[in-house]
């Protein structure tokens, strides 16, 4: 906050200590900002897309089973298909009509009271069967033990067991019944989704396409990751954790480069990205107090534009607005502080676009194992979790610059001091969101 005793001594610096001033008080609380952003953003469009590409995406249709899963009566068991009735009375022998392995038809074979068929797991239950008697429960677990491998071809079995109706067989339809919604729209997809659409024969599926995310890092001082650093100069490190943090969360990074802090300048990189189609375009930088921090006029000047300071640490300067309707976020310049806006206000974003109803970051409690001053605004920590006797353990991973990498680098966690908290104690109890979970149950 700006002290009394730096009271301004003339017209202009009046100005600027009431504009200042103003942006201050202009504070706003993080969750807000988000309902602020989110209000403008909508899930995108479906398209249809090969099966695998929908790993991670969100439906927009439900699927419905055409067909039987598993598709026809099968053996859960390498062994003999038998009537149950049969074994009322171990040990019984019983003769050997046949044998169906996987994949094979048995439509020209019966097995009838005295008799058995040899059985492979996933093979089709022969007419007149009604279970399936293990290997290991017939006499053919005496060859499979002491040579490894059962002989091929036997007259009779001798089955040491009682088995049910049933036992040992999948029944057509068991699993899924044709006609049945399997999947609803609004499912994620994850592997075991992208299987159920495999066994349904759904080689492509309808979900929500992609964010197009353009990204623009803003600074003089900034040169590219293959360039030589001059005097006064720093590599351009946000457009990379950012585009990172956008494919993480489903979206398309389109990197413009770096404007330069002059306003023609960064309205030519706008206008470059805005030719690019974007949902939504990501600033870095630009959007604090100094002399060329222009984001925000530039923004008000081609667009309609919120600028608030959030009360967030780090990142309190933050831009949102939109240029030619595409929503706009301009985040801090400090890397880390760039980092922890794009969890809390860029994530939920783009989760909204892809479709996804739930944005909130996966969080633990965990147990304080180091005392944590703080000045008000909710503070997010970067922070080391651990897992310690059943109960979750945090302390923080360095020091807490908004610009100090390192300790993000060690991070597996951001710890989340709520506003208005000034002490954490140790053995407090504390919320951290875990970085590396993606998707909230
Ligand atoms: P600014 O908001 O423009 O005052 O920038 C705040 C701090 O972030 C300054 O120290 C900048 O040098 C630094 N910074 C800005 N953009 C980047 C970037 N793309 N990569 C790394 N540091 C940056
Ligand atoms: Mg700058």
């Amino acid at each position: 906050m700006f002290k009394e005793c730096c009271a301004p001594i003339d017209t202009l610096h009046l100005a600027i200590y009431n504009f200042k001033r103003s942006w201050m008080s202009n504070l706003i609380s993080v969750d807000d900002a988000l309902a602020r952003i989110l209000a403008h953003i909508e899930p995108l469009e479906a398209e249809r897309v090969p099966l695998l590409d929908a790993l991670d995406r969100v439906l927009t249709e439900d699927v419905i089973a055409d067909s039987n899963i598993p598709p026809f009566d099968n053996s859960a068991m390498d062994g003999y298909a038998v009537v149950a009735a049969d074994t009322q009375s171990p040990p019984v022998t019983l003769r050997v009509i046949g044998e169906i392995a996987a994949g094979a038809t048995c439509s020209d074979i019966c097995v009838t009271s005295g008799s058995a068929i040899r059985i492979m797991t996933g093979a089709p239950m022969p007419a007149g069967a009604d279970a399936v008697v293990r290997f290991e429960q017939t006499s053919e677990s005496d060859h499979v033990g002491a040579h490894g491998r059962a002989p091929l071809r036997r007259d009779s079995v001798d089955v040491f067991t009682t088995i049910c109706a049933g036992d040992n067989v999948r029944r057509a339809g068991e699993d899924v019944s044709c006609g049945a919604v399997v999947l609803h729209a609004g499912a994620l997809m994850r592997p075991q989704e992208i299987g159920m659409c495999a066994a349904l024969g759904h080689s492509r599926v309808n979900v929500h396409r992609k964010p197009r995310v353009a990204i623009l890092a803003t600074g003089d001082e900034l040169v590219g990751v293959d360039e030589p650093i001059g005097a006064g100069k720093i590599r351009n490190v946000n457009e990379w954790t950012i585009a990172a943090l956008v494919l993480r969360y489903g979206g398309l990074p389109l990197c413009l480069g770096i404007a330069r802090d002059t306003i023609e300048h960064l309205k030519t990189k706008v206008e470059e990205g805005l030719a690019l189609r974007p949902d939504l375009m990501l600033t870095s930088a630009g959007v604090s107090v100094g002399d060329f921090d222009i984001v925000k006029d530039v923004l008000a000047s081609e667009g309609r534009m919120e600028f608030w300071s959030v009360a967030i640490k780090p990142g309190k300067p933050m831009a949102f607005g939109h240029i030619n309707a595409v929503p706009l976020i301009g985040l801090p310049g400090n890397p880390v502080a760039a980092m922890v806006s794009f969890e809390q206000f860029v994530r939920p974003a783009l989760l909204k676009m892809a479709g996804h109803r739930n944005w909130r970051k996966p969080t633990v409690t965990a147990i304080a194992d180091e005392a944590i001053e703080n000045s008000g605004r909710r503070n997010y920590v970067r922070a080391v979790v651990r897992r310690c006797a059943g109960e979750y353990r945090v302390r923080t991973s360095g020091e807490q610059g908004s610009g100090v990498l390192t300790s993000m680098v060690r991070a597996n966690g951001l710890l989340i001091v709520p506003e208005g908290i000034s002490h954490i104690h140790v053995g407090d109890h504390v919320e951290v969101q875990i970085l590396d979970w993606m998707f909230e149950m």
